[in-house]
């Protein structure tokens, strides 16, 4: 009995030692904190939640990022661009220097590398989006100035 049961254990460490060299990582929700948009680079309430399993951080930064009612990034560019989905209510996007865009749940959004740009939420309605953006140099945005409320204002 006794010598079954060691055996038995012995089973259970090797299944654990070759569920780590699977080529398939899951990492289970809630395993990464929610975060909140440091105040240099965000204005308003916003909620981070890295998106990352395995190695895939290594190669583009994922979030899923939940912008409150007039909260919005700061300006900034993507050094390889970024894809951004929206999956929850209305907000907007802006190139420096063009009028805001409108963005819409279901809409995807593609920022090209080194484009000046920020997005939010609309000022009366919360808007989320995944946002993808790949990396160059460990580095996957630049941040520059917050909108101000006047050039949020302004769209
Ligand atoms: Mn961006």
């Amino acid at each position: 009995m006794k010598k079954h049961l060691i055996a038995a254990g012995a089973t259970v460490l090797m299944g654990a030692a070759s569920a780590q060299a699977e080529g398939i990582s899951i990492t289970p929700v809630g395993a990464t904190a929610t975060a909140f948009g440091a105040a240099q680079n965000f204005s308003g309430q916003v909620a981070v939640d890295i998106k990352s399993a395995g190695d895939s951080g290594k190669h583009g930064s994922v979030g899923m990022v939940d912008f409150m009612p007039g909260a919005r990034t700061a300006w900034h560019t993507h050094p390889v661009g970024q894809l951004l989905i929206v999956t929850e209510g209305k907000g907007w996007v802006q190139e420096d220097g063009r009028p805001a865009r409108e963005i819409k749940s279901g809409d995807v959004v593609w920022i090209e590398a080194g484009i000046k740009h920020w997005h939010g939420a609309a000022s009366n309605t919360r808007m989320s989006h995944l946002a993808i953006a790949y990396m160059q140099d460990g580095k996957s945005a630049d941040w520059k100035e917050l909108v101000s409320d006047e050039q949020y204002n302004a769209r």
